[in-house]
């Protein structure tokens, strides 16, 4: 153990010592058996590498890495299976399948991972060089052991770059570790490169179809909860869920969740605003609201059409089956946890009341409030719900009719814009019109909504429509 531990505080010393630039030029020091040189080490070095190496953090932050991974696996298979399908309804399919499922199981955790990420790089930066050579020593570790790792671990180096300002200071700290990264076989952050290496590598990331049949169908996430007998169907699922099916061909609606966001959501808006076409649809968070509220004001008076998209992003079909706070997923813990302490097991379902109260009508109505006008538009958060009888009551009783998506384009995870704008694309001519998913919190999302306008602008085979548009939609007041 201790000549192990040695081996370690010396491959990270001699990272940290000679910068970043000696990485990986030698196999890693826990693989080689030659015994290394300890006499430079001080005490001072040796306690805190042993601590380091003891505490946990490198299997945590392993872990978080193939939380990473998995995300990874998961859109590189649908990727494949988008490929693969020739109609519409087998895009449509895939949209609610098993593996659409699996993908939004990893989507409610994924935030709190990278944030995880986040903090640990931060905390590794703050401690100074050669924890910040530990954290790097991991990811590129993490990196070696396959192409789907690899491809995952590019993913993280361009979190880590996308906030580097928040982690070391200035915007270009993060990018100059990296470009001394060895062990890559593309440059992370070159986007067209790892355009090229994932498509080219898709085959080896995804999971292989033949071993997963299952994937394809019909994914349990979807489906309604029982209703009581005697209770009537009080909403219309049927007609309003909107996907956008009944728009002519070549027409879809744009639309962005999150936000609103201080900077993006203005930005992207800029983006559809200057290349002449129609203004996208925002469906935002209360507590975002309650944050941004200029942003707000500005966006909703240049007469964007904003729905609501909950309060705090909960789960909120997984809370409505939920029988107790066991049936709880990560998201939803991790959300309530304050509110579950002194729940007593008899107050869980009137407490499941309120909270769908808060995250639906209050929401709704808190939106109203910072727009001046009335709400007529909704969407679950994961789109988790859908077609679930007591969600139904609740937007029956407030008048609003809800939004899904027929275009997916899985911007949260892929931090890449022009693997995001194939995706769509491939969505796009599949489907031939539709609605379509995207968020205004991350930067690569407004960098792919560029590049996206240019292909709708080059292909004139597109057109972006408003919400409005949407043939059959009642008249609203927005
Ligand atoms: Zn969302």
């Amino acid at each position: 153990m201790l000549k192990f531990l040695i081996a370690m505080v010396v491959t990270i010393l001699n990272f940290g010592c000679s910068n970043l630039t000696q990485k990986k030029e030698q196999p890693r020091s826990p693989s080689s058996n030659s015994s290394p040189p300890v006499s430079h080490l001080t005490a001072t070095e040796l306690a805190k590498f042993s601590s380091l190496a003891q505490s946990q953090d490198s299997k945590r932050l392993h872990l978080l890495f193939s939380h990473l991974r998995k995300a990874q696996i998961l859109v590189s298979t649908f990727d494949q299976r988008l490929e693969k399908a020739q109609k519409s309804t087998q895009v449509d399919a895939l949209l609610r399948s098993n593996l659409y499922c699996k993908i939004v199981e990893v989507r409610t955790i994924n935030e709190e991972i990278e944030e995880k990420l986040l903090a640990t790089a931060k905390g590794a930066y703050q401690n100074g060089h050669e924890t910040t050579a530990w954290f790097y020593d991991q990811l590129v570790a993490f990196a070696h052991e396959g192409i789907a790792h690899q491809v995952a671990m590019i993913q993280s180096l361009r979190v880590l770059n996308n906030q580097a300002s928040d982690l070391c200071g200035t915007p270009n700290c993060i990018l100059s570790d990296i470009k001394q990264l060895k062990g890559f076989s593309i440059p992370p952050l070159d986007n067209t490169a790892f355009a090229d290496f994932v498509k080219a590598n898709k085959s080896l990331i995804a999971i292989q179809s033949d071993s997963n049949k299952s994937d394809l169908e019909p994914g349990s996430c979807f489906e309604d909860t029982k209703r009581f007998p005697n209770q009537s169907q009080t909403y219309d699922w049927k007609n309003r869920n909107w996907v956008g099916s009944t728009l002519p061909d070549g027409h879809f609606i744009f639309t962005y969740d999150d936000g609103p966001h201080k900077v993006f959501s203005q930005e992207i808006g800029d983006a559809w605003i200057n290349a002449g076409l129609v203004k996208p649809t925002f469906f935002w968070l209360s507590k975002n609201i309650e944050i941004y509220p200029d942003v707000v004001k500005k966006i909703n008076a240049q007469g964007y059409i904003i729905g609501s998209h909950s309060d705090r992003h909960a789960d909120l079909g997984n809370l409505t089956k939920a029988q107790s706070p066991d049936d709880f997923n990560k998201v939803n813990k991790h959300i309530f946890a304050d509110e579950l302490i002194n729940l007593a097991p008899e107050d869980f379902e009137e407490w499941k009341n309120q909270v769908l109260d808060r995250e639906i009508v209050r929401a709704v109505k808190q939106l109203s409030l910072a727009i001046e006008k009335p709400v007529r538009y909704f969407r679950l958060p994961y789109g988790s719900g859908t077609k679930q009888s007591k969600i139904g009551d609740l937007f029956q009783r407030i008048d609003v009719d809800h939004f899904f998506w027929r275009v997916d384009s899985l911007d949260w995870q892929d931090k890449n814009p022009e693997t995001i704008r194939d995706r769509v694309l491939t969505q796009m001519s599949s489907v031939k019109s539709g609605i379509v998913l995207f968020h205004d919190v991350h930067l690569q999302s407004l960098e792919a909504t560029k590049l996206l306008i240019q292909a709708i602008r080059d292909s004139k085979k597109w057109k972006a429509v408003p919400l409005k548009a949407l043939p059959g939609l009642k008249e609203g007041i927005q």
